[in-house]
């Protein structure tokens, strides 16, 4: 459930820009004076602004993961992945500049990782939907927990890879922070690495523990079809949780 005392609704300016891949970049948003969003890693914003839909100026909002770690005070930073023909996705990468305002509110949800709640964490996403699981990650390493993480992450081509330079490093520095990723159109890009969708055979190369906590983000016939592999493989329904970007 939404915590109401939590809920902000904030004017907030674009700080900062950051080009992830070809399709998919980054906004941070300074909080100035503004009190910093108190959210729980994997939750997400309401973000609405006005944009020309066919010759008319249009107030849309849509929703979008929070991608930095609760424990970054200066700045909320949500990651934007182009949807072709899709409205605010391409005014936010084509059009968007520094200093252009935006209605920030939230947070919402309730795909959410708090410290404690489990020693292994299972973190499951394609494309965009690696976003809520990089702000548990990041959390994760912010504060040194000694939470185990296993990111799985399923991309079209290594391009198209968010974050990739700082998940290395982040698993250069944390020993318990493992990232494994599969590319689904690996046709003339040199990947020499593993190729093919995440399914059950995929999954079962990896430690499945009954005692971890799966987290399952992206679009809903992915994370449909992921549940019912990990159910196959006996993972109790209780200790998988979903986002759906939809
Ligand atoms: C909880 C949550 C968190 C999310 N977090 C993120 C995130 O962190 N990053 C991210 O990139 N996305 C995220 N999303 C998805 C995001 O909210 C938007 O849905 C996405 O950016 C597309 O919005 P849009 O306005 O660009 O597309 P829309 O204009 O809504 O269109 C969506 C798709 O439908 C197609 N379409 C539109 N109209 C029609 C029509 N009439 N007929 C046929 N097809 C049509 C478009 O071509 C496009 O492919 C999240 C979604 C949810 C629910």
């Amino acid at each position: 459930m939404t915590d109401i005392k939590k809920l902000r609704t904030y004017k907030m300016r674009v700080s900062e820009i950051i080009t992830e891949t070809p399709d998919t970049k980054s906004f941070r948003f300074k909080y100035g004076n503004l009190e910093p969003l108190d959210f729980i890693p994997g939750q997400f914003v309401s973000i609405k602004t006005n944009v020309n839909v066919n010759g008319e100026i249009k107030p849309i909002n849509r929703p979008f993961s929070i991608a930095n770690s609760p424990t970054e005070k200066s700045y909320l930073e949500i990651t934007v992945k182009k949807l072709p023909g899709g409205i605010l996705s391409t005014h936010m990468i084509d059009n968007t500049k520094i200093g252009d305002e935006f209605e920030v509110r939230g947070p919402y949800g309730l795909f959410t990782y708090k410290e404690g709640m489990a020693d292994k964490l299972v973190l499951i996403g394609g494309g965009s939907g690696v976003v809520p699981l990089m702000c548990i990650t990041r959390y994760v390493a912010a504060k040194n927990l000694n939470t185990q993480i296993l990111f799985l992450d399923s991309n079209k081509t290594p391009n198209d890879i968010i974050y990739h330079k700082e998940q290395e490093m982040i698993q250069k520095n944390h020993k318990n922070i493992k990232f494994i990723y599969t590319i689904t159109r690996p046709e003339g890009t040199g990947w020499t690495g593993i190729t093919g969708r995440i399914d059950k055979a995929f999954l079962e190369k990896y430690d499945l523990y009954k005692d971890a906590l799966y987290y399952i983000c992206g679009p809903p016939p992915m994370v449909e079809a992921i549940v019912a592999d990990l159910k196959d493989s006996g993972i109790e329904q209780s200790r998988i949780k979903i986002e759906r970007y939809h």
